[in-house]
């Protein structure tokens, strides 16, 4: 399992980027599919197994890390590890965070806490995780059973782990034995401990406060050693917590900078100045405005000073506020032609005009943007987050008929 290798198998370079990955895995998706290729046995499933962790970029770098290793036991905080990997390997007993190492260590547990933007900000809030680990079970004290009535489990030879064949007629991950659950020893089925059935480990609901640090950062992993799984030979894993970081509705994080966008203001206050007022993250209100005279401009930037998140080391100091503003044009006949006259002598004078010789005059219409779906052939449902690549996105325009 170690060898396999994601690149070669969709085709591309270690150093490949999306879009050169995303093409190679849909020509080779096409190519194998099993209503196009029924004899093409796994590789269908490989290609997407391979594309699945090459595309995300979280489970890629832990691919190019830790290797496959890296994606089945959580490397690096990615929680869905077990959980991703059952899906694909579901003949081994990885799932449902059970997993422990040969040392007998129980799995980390990963668990995403979501956040929001003003608990960051203001910090100092307590949350409450709640989750699952496994634990002595206290009836046999993690033996599963009388110890004399112990026998060597003939599944795994008394190894107590089993190389376990998933897809793809390769070796895939070593597992626990499920016939002893790791123990290496079997116990009669009569006299297996009646609150474990054998397993040695029973499954116990833990709780934990956590205190939202100011200013922490997105997907800031917080560890607490020794509180995720306990194993066999009693030594627990670390349970890891890991923020994320909910959109907010008004405000983007950038660091320590926060964004506002789309602040919409109408041309009459682009020109001739305009207060714009919001609640910030802590529910002060702020006001904006411009300088007489000054102009906005639709999609420029302005800054305010240190109204940005707080610093997590120097909570007293901030990042930025950026925003962004965007312009409301009126609607069409908003004037008459008399008005528009008089408002041409304020604006700034047009641009000098020539028409060429023999210029051709065509129509200038509505932009109606083309249903995708139609243009693009049947992909069989294969391709539903597939983006307009490289076009412009264009808004929806509304049909006018003057
Ligand atoms: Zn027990
Ligand atoms: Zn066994």
């Amino acid at each position: 399992m170690e060898h396999l290798d994601l690149y070669e198998i969709i085709g591309v370079s270690k150093d490949a980027t999306d879009a050169e990955i995303k093409k190679n895995y849909r020509k080779l998706a096409k190519e194998f599919h099993p209503d196009k290729n029924p004899d093409a046995g796994d590789k269908f499933k490989e290609i997407s197994f391979a594309y699945e962790v090459l595309s995300d970029p979280e489970k890629r770098k832990i691919y190019d890390r830790y290797g496959i290793k890296g994606l089945q036991e959580g490397a690096d905080g990615f929680s869905e590890g077990n959980e991703f990997f059952s899906q694909w390997f579901p003949f081994t007993s990885m799932g449902g965070g059970h997993g422990r190492d040969a040392r007998g260590k129980g799995a980390q547990i990963v668990i995403k806490l979501e956040v929001t933007l003003e608990e960051i900000y203001n910090g100092n809030v307590s949350k409450t995780v709640e989750y699952k680990r496994t634990s002595f079970c206290s009836q046999c004290g993690g033996d599963g059973g009388p110890k004399e009535a112990q026998e060597k489990c003939s599944h795994c030879n008394g190894m107590g782990r089993k190389a376990s064949y998933a897809f793809m007629g390769l070796t895939a991950v070593e597992t626990i034995c499920s016939a002893c659950h790791g123990h290496g020893n079997i116990i009669p089925e009569d006299l297996r401990c009646t609150s474990c059935q054998g397993k040695g480990l029973v499954e116990e609901n833990v709780k934990r406060e956590i205190v939202i640090e100011r200013g922490a950062p997105n997907m800031l992993k917080i560890p607490f050693f020794s509180e995720g799984n306990q194993g066999l030979q009693g030594f627990r894993g670390d349970m890891v917590v890991v923020l994320i970081q909910a959109e907010h509705p008004t405000f983007e994080r950038r660091n320590n900078d926060l964004l506002m966008r789309n602040i919409n203001i109408n041309i009459t206050q682009a020109l001739c100045g305009f207060v714009h007022c919001f609640k910030h993250l802590d529910g002060r209100n702020i006001c904006i405005s411009t300088n007489p005279g000054e102009v906005i401009r639709h999609g420029e930037f302005k800054v305010v000073p240190v109204e940005g998140m707080p610093l997590r080391n120097n909570p007293f100091d901030r990042g930025d506020l950026i925003v962004q503003f965007s312009i409301q044009f009126p609607e069409n006949h908003f004037a008459t032609p008399e008005q528009l006259a008089q408002l041409e002598t304020l604006l700034p004078p047009r641009e000098p005009f020539v028409m060429p010789p023999e210029a051709e005059e065509v129509q200038l219409v509505e932009f109606q943007p083309r249903d995708e779906h139609d243009t693009r052939g049947a992909h069989g449902g294969m391709d539903d987050d597939e983006e307009y690549e490289g076009g412009p996105h264009f808004e929806r325009v509304q049909c006018q008929t003057a």
